[in-house]
C-alpha cells in the first residue's frame, strides 16, 4: 500500500523530536479504561458495523467545508489517497504535503468530544480508539519518511471556527491568505 516516493532533506524524517510532537499532538491514550481485552467487532452485530463504519466514512460535512474553503483559495488536491500510509483526506502532490481532517471523538482529541467515554463497552471502545491513534501515529511517521509533510485538522476546529481553521491549513500549506 505504500507507495515510492523520493525523499527529501528537509524533513527531518523519524527524529524523536518530531514523534514526541506527534505523539503530543495526538495525545496517544494507551491508559484509557479498565484492565482487559475486548476483541473488536466479535459480538457486534452487523447491523452496528455498519453503522460504526458509516460514522467513520469520508466525505463528512466538516472535511467538505475544508474542501470547498481550500478550493475557493485555488488549491487543488487529490483526495482519500489510499496509495499513501493512513489515506490521507486531501493530497497536495505539488507541495508533498497532506491533510487530514481526523474525527474528535475517533482519533482521541483532547477536546470535550475526543475525550467522551461511551457508557457501555468503555473497554472496547477504548481499545479501539488506542488503536486508532496508533495507526495515526505510524502514518504520520510513514509520511515523514517518505519526504510527506502532514497537517491534522480536527473536526471541532471546523464546527466551531471553520474560516480560521481553512486560514489555518492555507497558511500551513504555504498559500497567501485570501
Ligand atoms: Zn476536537
Amino acid at each position: 500500500m505504500v507507495v515510492a516516493v523520493p525523499k527529501t532533506t528537509a524533513i527531518q524524517a523519524g527524529s524523536t523530536q518530531v514523534n514526541s510532537r506527534l505523539r503530543r499532538w495526538l495525545r496517544v491514550r494507551t491508559d484509557i479504561g479498565d484492565a482487559g481485552c475486548v476483541s473488536i467487532f466479535d459480538d457486534v452485530p452487523a447491523a452496528r458495523r455498519n453503522n460504526m463504519a458509516a460514522i467513520r466514512s469520508k466525505n463528512t460535512r466538516p472535511e467538505l467545508i475544508l474542501r470547498k474553503g481550500l478550493h475557493a483559495r485555488g488549491l487543488r488536491f487529490r483526495l482519500h489517497a489510499k496509495d499513501l500510509p493512513g489515506s490521507p483526506d486531501l493530497v497536495f502532490p505539488s507541495r508533498q504535503a497532506v491533510i487530514f481532517v481526523n474525527g474528535c471523538f475517533w482519533h482521541s482529541h483532547s477536546c470535550k468530544w475526543g475525550q467522551v467515554v461511551p457508557k457501555t463497552r468503555a473497554q472496547f471502545w477504548a481499545d479501539k480508539r488506542a488503536r486508532t491513534v496508533e495507526r495515526d501515529v505510524q502514518a504520520l511517521r510513514s509520511l515523514s519518511d517518505q519526504g510527506w509533510r502532514s497537517f491534522v485538522v480536527w473536526e471541532c476546529d471546523l464546527r466551531l471556527n471553520a474560516d480560521r481553521t481553512i486560514e489555518t491549513s492555507a497558511d500551513w500549506l504555504g498559500v497567501q491568505s485570501a
